[in-house]
């Protein structure tokens, strides 16, 4: 039997944005070291490191100590490839909702190639906006609706444990379907599609409005490749170049 690569399980990276609680912190690792995840990432978490963070990872601290603390969500997924946000609700932002299951299948599948990584909200108000559309899809625990909302770290042991499971069930994966672009990329791209629609008028740069988020959200329910993001950013080039040419004065 072919073994289970320890190198994908190193490739899925556990991130957690704004944490309220260091206790939860803590299980989370713990629920993550049970589960084979070592790669901890804390966006602005409001208390770290903290003796009730420590407590509660019992044995998983070297989780902990090797932790990444990141003081925005686009860094903590600057080289991933995929990042799927986890969330009880929030149907409005990213089309597409997966299973935990088909969760764990794309990213042990990207996991070959790229660092991969599952987001997680913070406990009182989720996952917000923004930060959903730094995700390329959407993953749901099955849950009692009358109830939906577990403890992040309970939906982080459900994850990891499903991630394992895949991962154990599944020596032989699918290949990946795509070189996609990395989250830093991807970020760079709509960088310049704001400078862009700026520099054509149809956004006026100290009011972006809705449009930005808007346009996130439309291009985050596709996984752009490296060579359609660079297609894209020539189109806004080509269009810059032509906006400056045709306003330039004439000499005549
Ligand atoms: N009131 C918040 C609950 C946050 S619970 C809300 O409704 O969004 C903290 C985190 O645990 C969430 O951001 C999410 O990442 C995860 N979580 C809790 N219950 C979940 C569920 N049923 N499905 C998926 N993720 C869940």
């Amino acid at each position: 039997m072919t073994q289970s690569n320890p190198q994908l399980l190193a490739n899925i990276r556990v991130v957690l944005a704004r944490t309220s609680h260091p206790g939860n912190i803590g299980a989370a690792a713990r629920a993550m070291k049970t589960m084979g995840l070592s790669q901890l990432v804390l966006v602005e978490p409001a208390v770290f490191p903290n003796s009730q963070a420590d407590a509660m990872a019992s044995g998983a601290i070297d989780v902990l100590a090797d932790a990444r603390v990141c003081s925005t969500l686009a860094e903590a997924l600057a080289d991933t490839t995929l990042a799927l946000g986890v969330s009880a609700r929030r149907r409005d932002i990213v089309a597409e909702i997966l299973m935990p299951q088909q969760a764990a299948v794309r990213l042990l599948t990207e996991a070959q190639a790229a660092p991969v990584a599952l987001v997680f909200g913070n406990e009182t108000s989720g996952l917000s906006n923004e930060e959903l559309s730094l995700c390329q899809g959407l993953v749901t625990i099955a849950a009692n609706p009358q109830y939906s909302s577990l403890n992040l770290a309970a939906a982080v042991q459900v994850l990891s444990y499903e991630v394992r499971r895949v991962w154990l069930d599944q020596p032989g994966w699918p290949d990946r379907e795509l070189d996609a672009a990395s989250g830093a990329e991807i970020e760079r791209f709509y960088g310049h599609l704001e400078t862009a629609l700026a520099d054509l008028d149809f956004l006026h740069p100290g009011s972006p409005g809705k449009l930005m988020l808007k346009l996130r959200r439309l291009f985050s329910r596709t996984r752009l490749s490296r060579e359609e993001v660079n297609i894209l950013r020539g189109i806004l080039s080509a269009a810059q170049q032509a906006k400056k040419a045709g306003t330039r004065p004439s000499n005549s």
